[in-house]
């Protein structure tokens, strides 16, 4: 070595002491790339089936049914080995594949939600305006309202009918389908609504869908746009206005993911958050084979909202899971808790430079570092979020570095600059060692959030490390 190339007793010092992050396209080589990129692939497809969460839990239903996974039966005695589901209300999902160690050594936890921002259309939401036809809706989650309107949408959902039968809807995914959109206001007749505040340009009482302009052919009469699309809906759906009250119908954006760049690296597309750490979790709970502590991916609803409702993960749902888990082996559920660990699988900021003021860079995620393991969440004084311990940070960091995962550290941008929560906290109420892990995203609740592939890789590695830990 000649002694240019030597370093200086600083570099040296610095090296050995200093934590410099990686790009990931600098660590890993061509074929583990070529791996990320491969299984990008599968998760593409798998979104774009599956926009909503009950597309979600439907798809990962029929996969999982495939790789041997069985409906929870508290009849049976579960033994190592089985590979059980719960279906909560075709909403969330429960997944387990039960371990060799005893039930009350703990469980490793995956979590993530499928629930995604999006318009969902009001009990009652057909009217005719001006003779167009509109669906009037209530925005569903964080979103920044002005990004809504002149983006193509898609009608997805379900009608419950009075007999108990469910007529299920999903318009504009096919090419030979028609889209909805939010219509905006021209820019020349724009000066006013420009001059207004960006939270309050798009009113969230303005998001109505145009769905239809041409009247039910009769010369007299009022409403005939709004009775001719009633008239196709009925045709093809057998549905009447009145069954709009027990409907859950959802307008997302109509196009499917696909590659972003010129050297295709990231992924842009609807609702990445969370689909793109639920996949992951799914994937490598599926691939989970004789796992020393029982595995369980949870796919709850209701995240964007708060968590709410039966089917969010507030919800006594995923305890009673696992307690009938635990009842199986003659245990208690808290006697489980108190020794499980869970990655509360939820995307980050990804360090924008368009944007680089309202994130620390120094604690800022950035794409292509990997994984990003966020030891809090929420907001201010760390208000609103459950605080992963010192201690469970090293298990987690041992556990990732042992299983060539590449991951980096996050905040929520800036203190005092915003904030926001993910299951996180539920899953640590309940008396279990929790820290969010995930997919650093740009563009976060947009119609077309972005990702890098490697990252949604390096998830999958994580959640596979989590699941498979000896
Ligand atoms: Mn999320
Ligand atoms: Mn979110």
């Amino acid at each position: 070595m000649s002694k240019q190339n030597e370093k200086s007793p600083s570099e040296a010092l610095k090296k050995r002491l200093f934590h410099t992050p990686k790009d990931a396209y600098a660590t890993l080589d061509e074929a583990q790339i070529q791996s990320a990129f491969d299984y990008c692939e599968g998760y593409k497809d798998f979104i774009n089936s599956a926009k909503t969460e009950r597309e979600f839990v439907k798809a990962a239903i029929k996969t999982a049914e495939e790789k041997g996974f069985k409906p929870l039966d508290r009849d049976k005695k579960l033994k190592p080995g089985d590979r059980i589901y719960l279906n909560n209300r075709n909403k969330s999902l429960l997944l387990a594949v039960i371990g060799t160690r005893p039930i009350t050594d703990g469980v490793s936890i995956a979590a993530a939600h499928i629930d995604s921002p999006r318009l969902d259309l009001k009990p009652n939401p057909l009217y005719e305006d001006n003779n167009l036809a509109y669906f009037d809706t209530r925005y569903y989650g964080g979103i920044k309202k002005y990004q809504w309107p002149a983006v193509p949408l898609a009608l997805h959902g379900v009608v419950a009918l009075k007999d108990g039968s469910t007529v299920e809807i999903c318009i504009g995914e096919n090419e030979s389908d028609p889209v909805f959109c939010v219509t905006d206001l021209l820019p020349h007749l724009s000066s006013e609504q420009m001059k207004k505040n960006a939270s309050e340009f798009i009113r969230g009482e303005d998001l109505n869908i145009l769905v239809g302009s041409r009247p039910f052919k009769d010369d007299k009469g009022s409403e005939l746009v709004k009775l001719n699309i009633m008239k196709i809906l009925h045709e093809r759906y057998g549905i009447l206005e009145r069954d709009f009250v027990s409907a859950e119908l959802l307008a997302v954006p109509a196009y499917p993911a696909r590659d972003v760049g010129l050297d295709c690296s990231m992924i842009g597309g609807y609702g990445h958050d969370d689909r793109v750490c639920a996949y992951p979790a799914l994937t490598a709970l599926l691939e989970t084979q004789n796992p020393a502590y029982t595995a369980v991916t949870v796919l709850a609803d209701k995240e964007e909202v708060g968590s709410e409702g039966n089917t969010g993960m507030q919800s006594a749902f995923f305890e009673n899971f696992i307690a009938d888990i635990a009842t199986s082996f003659g245990n208690y559920a808290r006697h489980v808790f108190q020794n499980s660990v869970c990655l509360s699988a939820d995307v980050n900021v990804a360090f924008d430079p368009i944007y680089a003021d309202v994130v620390d860079i120094r604690n800022c995620a950035k794409l292509n570092h990997g994984v990003v393991l966020t030891k809090y969440t929420g907001s201010r004084g760390k208000s609103d979020t459950s605080d992963a311990s010192a201690e469970f940070m090293a298990i987690i960091r041992r556990l990732m570095d042992d299983n060539g995962v590449l991951w980096q550290i996050g905040e929520l941008g800036k203190v005092d600059a915003g904030g926001g929560g993910t299951v996180a906290k539920y899953i640590a109420d309940l008396d279990v060692d929790t820290v969010d892990l995930g997919v650093p995203v740009l563009s976060m609740h947009s119609p077309f959030e972005v990702v890098s592939k490697l990252d949604v890789y390096m998830a999958h590695r994580a959640f596979s490390a989590l699941l498979g830990r000896e």
